[in-house]
């Protein structure tokens, strides 16, 4: 693996430790580590892998392709994914004992259809819509939903294995939307139950709602951001607050340091002007690796034991840092973000600079940076 011109570090102590501090929020519940999306950015199978060591009893993804890659990475734990269109691969999920999703009755008859065609019993996660207005199954329509799982329960097609909803605003603690989701949740769970289901897990939490609220735990909580170690959004702590610890360290070597004069521009557009004689240095990663555009003239980047800004624009394979007349010398290191332990930047602050938050930050880390496990 080259690792000379850049390498997302991923620590997975870390990994551990923040599933180990998980479960201390949620005590009574068991851990699902979501590791949808290449495990944020961070590698799937490793983490998972890290995960499980630390007591993470399931794995969540959004695609089943994802959860057939755990699988033939040889995880032989509970795995469910969530994320189905009409057509899907339920048989092989079925196939490989995958816990699946229905927030609809077609999903749910085409789940019924592929267990009755491998002979086996689909474990199947009923969601409900109880506010977040995207995937789950609305109010008006839970009765029937339930009535028709139930019915396919009896026949030994599927086993409903889970009742479950997502919080839409669990990272603003205190909003009125999260009392008003669980008790749609719970009108939900009473309904499944007046029908005869008796799930073996009831799920709502995200990390979000982990870290703040235990009403909201049940039988499983779903943490994805924070087994990483960020903090879902400021409004929920920082992640050194909330006992976590970021696990991707990206950096890079510099390619070239260069003086040159007063009035220089610098990079596409000529956004940035030195103000002075100076030294540049250039940083080889670029949008195409997924740092963010927007970071142009806002990123940090530490640079020689100095916290030092992107001048101009990011580009798609590199970006330029002034170091006011420092020295420096090609081959030095540049971290652009990490733990914040050695006086470098976090997920979190560039977050903040680019107007997004830090789980696109990490996702984003595309698959040209090699990902160094420690
Ligand atoms: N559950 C579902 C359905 C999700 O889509 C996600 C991620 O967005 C999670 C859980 C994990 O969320 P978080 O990363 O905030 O813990």
């Amino acid at each position: 693996m080259a690792t000379h011109r850049a390498r997302a570090e991923i620590d997975l102590d870390a990994v551990r430790d923040n599933v180990r501090t998980l479960r201390e929020y949620a005590p009574r519940a068991e851990l699902m580590a979501v590791v949808k999306s290449d495990g944020y950015g961070h590698g799937a199978v490793p983490c998972a892998r890290a995960a499980r060591q630390a007591g993470a009893g399931w794995l969540g993804t959004a695609t089943p392709e994802e959860a057939f890659a755990l699988r033939a990475a040889g995880d032989r734990g509970r795995i469910m994914s969530w994320l189905w269109t009409p057509g899907g691969p339920w048989r092989q999920a079925i196939e490989q004992d995958i816990d699946v999703s229905a927030s609809a009755r077609w999903a749910l008859d085409e789940i019924v259809a592929a267990a009755r065609a491998t002979g086996r019993t689909a474990r199947v996660h009923l969601k409900a819509d109880t506010g977040l207005g995207r995937s789950g199954c609305q109010p008006a329509d839970w009765p029937d939903l339930v009535a028709a799982a139930r019915a396919a329960e009896a026949e030994g097609a599927l086993r409903v294995t889970g009742v479950w909803s997502h919080f839409a605003c669990a990272d603003e603690p205190g909003h009125p939307s999260i009392a008003a989701q669980l008790d749609a949740f719970g009108e939900a769970l009473d309904q499944a139950g007046r029908a005869g289901l008796d799930p073996e897990v009831r799920h709502h939490a995200n990390s979000p709602a982990t870290l703040t609220l235990p009403a909201s735990h049940f039988d499983l909580v779903r943490t994805g951001v924070a087994v990483y170690g960020l903090s879902p959004s400021p409004d929920v702590g920082t992640s050194a607050g909330l006992g976590l610890r970021p696990a991707m360290t990206l950096s890079a070597s510099l390619g070239l340091v260069k003086q040159v004069p007063t009035g220089h521009g610098v990079s596409y557009g000529h956004a940035y002007h030195t103000a002075e004689e100076t030294t540049l240095a250039l940083v080889p990663l670029g949008y195409g690796d997924g740092v963010p555009r927007h970071a142009s003239g806002v990123g940090p980047v530490l640079v020689a034991g100095k916290r030092r800004t992107v001048a101009g624009r990011v580009a798609m394979d590199q970006f330029v840092v002034d170091l006011n007349g420092d020295l420096a010398a090609a081959g030095d290191e540049a971290v652009l973000f990490g733990p914040g332990d050695r006086g470098e930047p976090t997920a979190e602050d560039w977050a903040r600079v680019t107007g997004t938050i830090g789980y696109e930050i990490v996702t984003r880390i595309s698959g040209r940076v090699p990902r160094v496990y420690l």
